[in-house]
């Protein structure tokens, strides 16, 4: 017997919708390309997107046609979200550091066939448009720019084309499962692969990450993702905001500390999510300007492992809750987020503080499990180390147009990361599977290694990898950048280590260099790390 209950489908368009109808008057504050604000609303947002949609069609594309964006996070490409999955095609978001090469096979592999660029990126598209056959039109997101038609005669003005819309335009509807988004994972070696989101995974993606134990948006919210719209949908922070209503402060292009610390003091924003070198940044430039960050109540930190000092910083200095999230690509991207339970209330502040530093818990929809060399199930007892798995309803099931296909393993995805699980399913993550230090047989975690090295007042930054060693295989290896003006002893780095980690896994030997290599969406690149210090052992 079925239960007798509507069939409302899980579309993009109804988020938006949502938003435009309930949250009309709702601020999106956004800093343009050229560092001037507007001031635009959910209402607004709605009635553009569909413009949008409606001239995409009329352009002639066909459903599931793929539309690329090289942008900023702004409102332009927050209607593009929208306008450009509601109308049944396909948001591929590009990340403009990657490569030339590498951004000319994504847009191939794709076959985009409409990409829409910030001004910033005008000469990008110039110098590859030709390597490019499958776009029928390049579309700047601006007003009508005489000087960039002369770079490219054919260019588009966004705010022209949205003109072109039919203002009766009605959103399409057909099954949630049908593609919405596409996102290559930025990785380090082989050509990027593609992530094909769905409709109905974006929204269960949104509902979880809504939830006030995971990150909790509400409309009460005025947030800032300064997490680039094209590093994974910036964590699906537009869906969510538009499923709660809440209020959005895109950050344009930028990104540095002091820009950040103005916006937040003056658009009140409470909420802020991105990786840790960004809320590096922005604790320099507070403690420089001698602001003491009011409005800001909550800062989301992932993409990497963010060092417990960071997370004492911002609370004991700032009253801010700095909540650690885990996720990739391949998961739309959340997997953990870390909030204490009710029980934590009753410990020592110590333990309730040492507990906020994992990777946190899974939300409803998404299991995780540890398994060993032989994919045998490793036990939650906060102990046992193993590779990471994860199924859900917005983990993917294979890649897009994959080069060769690689399986599930027996229905899990397998995450590349080395982690533990404790019985309350706080995860920690020790390593990807590929950097963790193999020392005589036992394994030694570079994040936790990391972790005590970024509290030392005399490092910018620090990476640590396993270098080969004559009789243990692998040893650690601090690769260390000196803060400005200080010159630290490498022994006194090491015995910063004492006591804080058992004592065979503290670093053999420390490196300086100027800085650290990072890949396109600000992970240390450790595998450039090992082939210059990977000897310094031997
Ligand atoms: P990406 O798909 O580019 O977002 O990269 C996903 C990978 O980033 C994960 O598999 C982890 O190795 C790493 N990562 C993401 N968040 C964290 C975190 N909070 N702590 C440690 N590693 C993380």
């Amino acid at each position: 017997m079925l239960g007798q209950m509507m069939q409302g489908r899980l579309l993009i368009s109804a988020l938006l919708d949502h938003a435009g109808t309930y949250h009309a008057k709702t601020e999106i504050t956004s800093v343009e390309t050229d560092g001037s604000v507007t001031r635009s609303n959910w209402g607004e947002v709605q009635r553009n997107a569909k413009n949008l949609a409606s001239a995409l069609t009329k352009m002639g594309l066909k459903p599931s046609a793929r539309c690329a964006t090289i942008a900023w996070n702004n409102r332009r490409h927050l209607e593009i979200y929208f306008g450009v999955s509601g109308g049944q095609f396909v948001c591929h978001t590009i990340n403009p550091r990657l490569f030339p090469e590498q951004l000319v096979y994504i847009v191939n592999h794709a076959e985009d066939e409409v990409l829409f660029i910030d001004a910033t990126f005008l000469p990008l598209a110039t110098a590859l448009r030709d390597k490019m056959p499958t776009l029928k039109a390049i579309v700047l997101m601006g007003t009508r720019n005489e000087s960039a038609l002369e770079q490219i005669p054919e260019l588009q003005f966004y705010d022209e084309l949205i003109e072109t819309g039919d203002d009766d335009y009605a959103w399409p509807d057909f099954d949630e499962n049908t593609a919405s988004s596409l996102c290559y994972t930025s990785g380090t070696t082989g050509n990027p692969k593609g992530v094909l989101y769905s409709h109905r995974s974006t929204m269960l993606h949104s509902f979880a990450s809504a939830l006030p134990d995971c990150i909790g948006f509400s409309a009460r919210d005025i947030i800032l993702p300064v997490v680039p719209m094209f590093h994974v949908n910036a964590w699906g922070t537009p869906y969510a905001a538009a499923m709660v209503g809440a209020q959005l402060v895109m950050p344009g292009p930028g990104l540095d500390g002091s820009s950040l610390l103005k916006l937040i003091d003056r658009e009140k924003v409470n909420v802020a999510l991105g990786v840790p070198t960004i809320w590096q940044g922005l604790l320099m430039a507070a403690k420089d300007a001698g602001s003491t960050l009011d409005s800001l109540k909550r800062t989301v930190v992932g993409g990497s492992a963010c060092p417990p000092v960071m997370i004492d910083t911002f609370r004991d200095v700032y009253n801010v809750d700095l909540v650690h999230a885990w996720g990739m690509t391949e998961m739309s991207p959340l997997g953990t987020s870390n909030q204490p339970l009710a029980k934590h209330g009753a410990l020592p502040l110590e333990a309730q503080r040492k507990l906020r530093e994992n990777q946190g818990r899974p939300p409803f929809g998404m299991q995780l499990k540890i398994v060993d060399e032989d994919g045998n199930d490793l036990p939650h007892d906060g102990a046992a180390q193993g590779d990471l798995l994860v199924r859900g309803p917005w983990v993917l099931t294979g890649y897009f147009r994959p080069e060769k296909p690689e399986a599930l393993r027996d229905g899990w995805f397998d995450t590349g990361d080395v982690a533990r699980i404790d019985p309350d399913g706080y995860m920690t993550i020790c390593d990807r599977s590929k950097d963790i230090i193999k020392s005589g047989g036992e394994w030694i975690s570079s994040v936790e290694l990391e972790n005590i090295a970024a509290a030392h007042p005399d490092l910018l930054e620090a990476a640590v990898i396993g270098a080969a060693h004559p009789k243990w295989d692998e040893r650690p290896v601090l690769v260390a950048v000196k803060a400005e003006g200080r010159d630290p002893d490498p022994a006194d780095l090491i015995a910063f280590f004492e006591g804080k980690i058992a004592s065979w896994q503290k670093p053999d030997a420390v490196v300086f260099t100027n800085s650290l290599p990072r890949n396109a969406t600000g992970k240390v690149l450790k595998r450039n790390l090992r082939e210059e210090f990977g000897q310094v052992l031997m």
